[in-house]
């Protein structure tokens, strides 16, 4: 028994906590979240998307094909059942396609417009901002290749931000495609080779299995080695630099600002062309908030249609809502509508339908059984936030006259308890309107 002696002990009881990096939301912060989500959803409307929803778990060999074995993601970071051969998701891209494929949704639509919003599971170093489970906000514009497309959905994601009330950079940056990747690959390497002793230890393995990654190490030995590297944007081949430049021209045309960032490679290996990241300067090293790309040859990859474009990014919502809370205003206000102050067993028994009414009419009412003081029961009032507070005691159950208070400007007037719950019901939602 003595490995249980670290925990804690709870009226003779083991408390047992929640695992590292995994949190739970309190209804406090629930209500950012939920702001966050309605803004998003309701963006989603004006941009035409639709919502999926995908299971938690997928085979791993889904996500060792698509983000790529040499990836921190799935050479250490997944949850996999081993026995199993299954994996919690890490990210929801390669989930969205394997049911795009799966239930041939091109035929439906040749452009499909989708979003999803839940729980990714990575092994990683817990930090403000960084969880083990943390969620996304997903979205994804499949079977469309024209650049306007992908300065679209960056402008979306800035606009949703802006909505947010939050103030975020964006960067882009193309990564080519398998024409001209390969050619910039390989004058990397051997420009890192050529300096692998000035670099980290993850760095000089990057070097040969993962080398765009080292160009955006955060080690500051490495950042200032690959100052001189090679710039991949002048190594596109020319359908690639068109596509980069026409983006650019897009944005600027939808007036979105961003800054090309010719360092920003993603920690996933499908991406081709443009990637782009919305970044903050208030959450120290978990700077972005939102990042994506194009992945034109992934949904082929995978077993689909050949040849079918994608793009997409995702949001961590960790980040957005920690963001949010630095706000004052976030915060849902608004409390109930009323509360019912029942004095006596008499007033408890009358005004329980009256508050079930009163709810089957759309107002937040709120009560409390356990007949205590008129003074606990008008800080109860208070607590709830409540608007009005229906005083009811067995004085006015007799002369079938309660006391509405008005809890802003403390005016009471009686209001008369006479006529059916229906009817009471009926009066109190025309005071309250
Ligand atoms: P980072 O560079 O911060 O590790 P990433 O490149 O691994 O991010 P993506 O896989 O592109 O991130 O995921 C998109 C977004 O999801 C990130 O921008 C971030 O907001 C969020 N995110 C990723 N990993 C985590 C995590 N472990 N905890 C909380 N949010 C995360
Ligand atoms: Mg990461």
């Amino acid at each position: 028994m003595h490995s249980f002696g670290k925990l804690k002990q709870y009226g003779g009881l083991l408390k047992i906590k929640a695992i590292n990096g995994f949190k739970d939301i309190l209804p406090d912060e629930v209500a950012v979240w939920r702001k966050v989500e309605t803004i998003a959803r309701d963006i989603f409307r004006r941009f035409g998307m639709q919502e999926i929803r995908l299971p938690i778990l997928e085979k791993t060999e889904l996500f060792a094909r698509s983000i790529g074995e040499a990836t921190d993601i799935v050479e250490k970071e997944m949850y996999t059942f081993v026995d199993k051969g299954i994996t919690m998701r890490p990210e929801a891209t390669a989930s969205l396609l394997r049911a795009y494929i799966e239930h041939g949704l091109h035929v439906r639509q040749p452009v499909q417009r989708l979003f999803t919003i839940g729980p990714m599971f990575r092994h990683e170093r817990p930090q403000k901002g960084r969880q083990r489970q943390f969620h996304q906000i997903d979205v994804e514009v499949i079977g469309a290749l024209e650049p306007q497309v992908d300065a679209e959905l960056m402008a979306m994601g800035q606009l949703l931000m802006t909505e947010l009330g939050l103030d975020v950079s964006l960067e882009i940056n193309s990564l080519g495609c398998p024409k001209c990747r390969p050619d910039f690959r390989s004058r990397l390497v051997q420009y890192l080779t050529e300096r692998v002793d000035g670099l980290c230890e993850d760095c000089r393995r990057r070097t040969t299995t993962n080398p765009l990654r080292v160009l955006d190490c955060k080690k500051r030995n490495c950042t200032a080695l690959v100052q001189d590297a090679p710039s991949i944007l002048e190594s596109l081949c020319p359908d690639c630099a068109t596509h980069f430049t026409a983006v650019r021209q897009q944005l600027d045309a939808l007036g979105v600002s961003y800054t090309p960032n010719r360092f920003m490679v993603r920690g996933l290996d499908y991406y081709t062309r443009t990637t782009f990241e919305f970044l903050t300067a208030d959450l120290g090293a978990q700077a972005a908030v939102a990042a994506g790309g194009r992945y034109d040859g992934l949904i082929q990859q995978l077993g689909g249609p050949k040849n079918m474009p994608g793009i997409g990014f995702a949001m961590g919502m960790e980040r957005l809502t920690l963001l949010m809370q630095q706000q004052s205003d976030a915060a849902e206000t608004g409390g109930a509508d009323i509360f019912v102050a029942a004095l006596g067993e008499p007033a408890v028994q009358y005004s329980a339908p009256l508050v079930h009414q009163l709810r089957k009419l759309g107002l937040q009412a709120a009560m409390d059984y356990s007949n205590r003081s008129l003074k606990a029961q008008m800080k109860q009032a208070g607590r709830t936030q409540a608007r009005y507070t229906l005083i009811i005691g067995d004085q006015e159950l007799e002369q079938q006259e309660g006391v509405l208070r008005n809890m802003e400007n403390k005016m009471q007037e009686p209001f008369a308890l006479q006529g059916s719950v229906e009817q009471l019901g009926q009066q109190l939602k025309s005071v309250l309107a």
